[in-house]
């Protein structure tokens, strides 16, 4: 059978609808995950600081760096706080993720950081190894939105209550359960965004027969995970993490990553409003 000009050409003009109603038919339903692609760590620069006194800094780099770079990040990682003080490499950093508990950073390197915050790089990261770095550095303090003071009863179990169920950090994710690890006291600055809580509910963290004085902490709730700006940055924290192993809790790492992905975000995507006073006025 041959087929008339006019035939071919209605042919054709069917073909070309047809093959883009299949590619946009995807696209369609798949747009909340292309819009979450716009977000994703791909070229993203990421530079990992790992240090200091305490927790297992160096297998977070294990556990992190292979994912970071599975996701197509471009990451660094450095041993040491003098990368902040090269302004060649901050300039470049979408996301400083920093596993440092305890140390003392230099006026180079505090100012190195903070002006890379100041202007759009984000940081991310979690328990001591960002909520407990740098004790005497008030600046410090400031970016991050809290400063560890005490985890009660040494390692410990408790509820992870998450209290926002909209933020694209948390959203899904239910309320869940920790255990064998520390439950942070912090101070808090009172005007973040937390996205998680966790409540002291023991009548007492003291051991057994501990002849010790103890500073009754039972029914406070404190914040376990939140996102804040520092000038153009963005900061996200989450306070679990002692263990290694507390990644193992699926909630956990899944909002670990989220939190990553979304720090990484603060040279391209809008400013939130994440100013959320706790006080009335
Ligand atoms: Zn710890």
């Amino acid at each position: 059978m041959t087929l008339s000009i006019s035939n071919r050409y209605y042919l054709l003009k069917t073909s070309i609808l047809l093959l883009g109603l299949i590619l946009l038919i995807p696209s369609i339903v798949l747009g909340q995950s292309n819009k979450e692609q716009v977000s994703s760590l791909k070229n993203k620069k990421v530079v990992y600081v790992w240090g200091g006194r305490l927790h297992q800094p160096e297998k977070t780099v294990d556990l992190f760096v292979p994912w970071l770079r599975s996701e197509g990040a471009i990451v660094e990682v450095f041993n040491t706080l003098e990368v902040y003080a090269d302004a060649s490499v901050m300039e470049q950093a979408d996301l400083i993720i920093q596993q440092w508990t305890m140390g003392e950073m230099t006026k180079n390197q505090s100012k190195g950081l903070q002006n890379a915050i100041l202007n759009g790089t984000g940081m991310a990261g979690w328990h001591g190894g960002t909520g407990d770095s740098f004790r005497g550095n008030l600046n410090y303090q400031y970016m991050i939105g809290g400063q560890f003071v005490s985890h009660p009863g040494g390692k410990s179990e408790y509820i992870v209550k998450v209290i926002d169920r909209e933020d694209r950090i948390t959203k899904g994710i239910k309320d869940f359960y920790v255990t064998n690890t520390e439950q942070y006291y912090m101070l808090m600055d009172p005007n973040i965004k937390v996205l998680a809580t966790s409540k002291f509910t023991k009548a007492s963290y003291l051991k057994k027969d501990s002849k010790k004085n103890e500073n009754v902490v039972t029914g406070s709730i404190v914040p376990v995970i939140w996102k804040k700006n520092f000038g153009k940055g963005r900061i996200f924290y989450n306070s679990i993490g002692h263990n290694i192993e507390d990644f193992d809790v699926p909630e956990i790492m899944e909002i670990q990553k989220r939190g990553i992905r979304w720090a990484a975000e603060s040279k391209y995507n809008a400013k939130e409003d994440l100013i959320s006073p706790v006080y009335n006025y």
